[in-house]
């Protein structure tokens, strides 16, 4: 390609992006996205009883012109979904979120969990962070659509699921993507699963989620004979399973990058303080990563799961009383498998490091497929990192691998190329007020940002050109 043509289409990008995103006064749309934000955690929606989103969402959706049709296992369960067409030329973006929110102790909240409270600058509620702001952005972001008359070069798909916390039924993410598939079939996927971290008053890190671990959990069970608890036998079942748990809870797996955690870990190396960027540097070399490893273990264990299937013992069940040798004991390893992990050939490794015929390594049935990590050369992870740039100026972009299990997974099973977004946060507030937190609440200044950012994204990758 000559410069001068590069050069040109370098001009008509820039010029598609200048001319075409349509005008919004956010100042304007404040309220609007507070009130439904604030109307959809006022929703008592714990698990069997999403419906009632899927009711408020309906309404606001039929009352704006956009049809929607329900999809229901259970009628107290449904799921939602709502189309605006594009013109066919390209596939369709999915935007989805759960509608479900974890429980609540009642006795642990300052306010009404369910009431949407507004105080010292945040909005308190179950859900409130997990996943009514992605709900709401989604929402708004329909609406725009509509109420601007974008015209789109792709579908875009709106999803409200049921099920995503809790669901032994089957009825959310597994229903849809099972008996309705054909309902959200998409190129692109956008949902919970990434966020943005603040530092003093301004957005730093904006996290990508491009992949997960899969749970693939396995019960160790250790045989011997009973016998009377007056006499000692080596056989007992209680001594084996001991030390197999403390050898595979010691058990260093090994570190394996793929290009998320690999480029996650360069990124992070580029924003941190010089003493932490050498540690995360000194991963991607033979000879220091040993001990950098060893350092993440101690005190950064969440990014030492990054880099490896990590295995935890999370269970222990064994004996019937105090003078009974019991013939067998048991224990649960919470096993978190890397996209890509050969799981046969990982509890084969796991059979040698335990060393003893009378332990036996059974796996439990796996909850979520397993699901390979989404590209990052897609056009929608570049838009997704320049809108980024946009909303949150100055914010480094890193895409993240998930420790933890989302829906997700099914998606990117069926070959759907899904990210993951979050509002921001700083990382206190994170750690104080977690999603399935005792208390759960969102800053209300970083519900307007998450939410132009999520229509920067739509508009961006699904609108039609000149
Ligand atoms: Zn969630």
């Amino acid at each position: 390609m000559s410069r001068l043509v590069a050069l040109l289409i370098a001009v008509a990008s820039v010029r598609r992006v200048a001319a075409q995103t349509p005008a919004v006064d956010w100042e304007k749309l404040k309220p609007e996205i507070l009130n439904d934000y604030r109307g959809l955690v006022q929703l008592d929606t714990t698990s069997g009883h999403e419906t009632r989103a899927v009711d408020y969402l309906r309404k606001i959706l039929e009352g704006a012109g956009i049809p929607t049709e329900t999809f229901a296992l259970e009628p107290d369960r449904a799921n939602l979904v709502a189309r605006l067409k594009g013109n066919g030329s390209k596939r369709p973006l999915l935007i989805l979120a759960h509608t479900d929110v974890v429980g609540v102790q009642r006795e642990k909240w300052p306010v009404d969990p369910f009431s949407a409270t507004m105080k010292d600058g945040y909005v308190w509620g179950r859900g409130s962070k997990d996943d009514k702001p992605v709900l709401t952005a989604n929402l708004i972001a329909m609406l725009l659509l509509k109420r601007l008359g974008v015209q789109l070069e792709r579908d875009v798909i709106f999803l409200a699921e049921s099920g995503e916390e809790a669901d032994p039924a089957g009825v959310g993410i597994n229903y849809m993507v099972r008996e309705h598939f054909d309902k959200i079939d998409a190129e692109f996927a956008m949902t919970e699963g990434g966020g943005a971290t603040i530092n003093g008053t301004r957005v730093e890190m904006v996290n990508i989620g491009t992949a997960e671990k899969l749970p693939a959990r396995v019960r160790l069970v250790a045989n011997g004979m009973a016998g009377h608890g007056s006499i000692p036998r080596l056989d007992n079942s209680l001594i084996h399973l001991s030390a197999a748990v403390e050898k595979v809870g010691r058990w260093e797996t090994p570190m394996r990058l793929n290009d998320t955690t690999r480029t996650y870990f360069e990124k992070l190396a580029g924003i941190s303080s010089p003493e932490k960027a050498a540690r995360y540097q000194a991963l991607f070399n033979s000879k220091t990563a040993a001990s950098a490893q060893q350092y993440l273990r101690e005190n950064e264990p969440s990014l030492y799961s990054m880099l490896r299937t990590s295995v935890v013992p999370t269970m222990l069940k064994a004996g019937v009383g105090p003078n009974v040798i019991p013939s067998e004991a048991e224990a649960t390893l919470d096993v978190r498998a890397l996209p890509g992990e050969d799981l046969p050939k990982f509890f084969a490794e796991m059979a040698k490091v335990i060393g003893d015929p009378a332990v036996k390594i059974v796996p439990i049935p796996q909850t979520r497929p397993p699901s390979p990590a989404s590209r990052l050369d897609t056009e929608m992870y570049r838009v997704m990192e320049q809108v980024a740039q946009t909303v949150y100026p100055g914010a480094a972009v890193l895409p993240s691998m998930s420790t933890g299990a989302s829906d997700q997974a099914q998606l990117r099973a069926k070959g759907i190329q899904s990210y993951g977004i979050g509002p921001a946060s700083t990382e206190d507030e994170a750690l104080n007020y977690p999603p399935h937190g005792d208390v759960e609440r969102l800053a209300e200044s970083s519900l307007y940002p998450f939410v132009q950012y999520v229509w920067g994204v739509v508009t961006e990758i699904a609108m039609k050109g000149p």
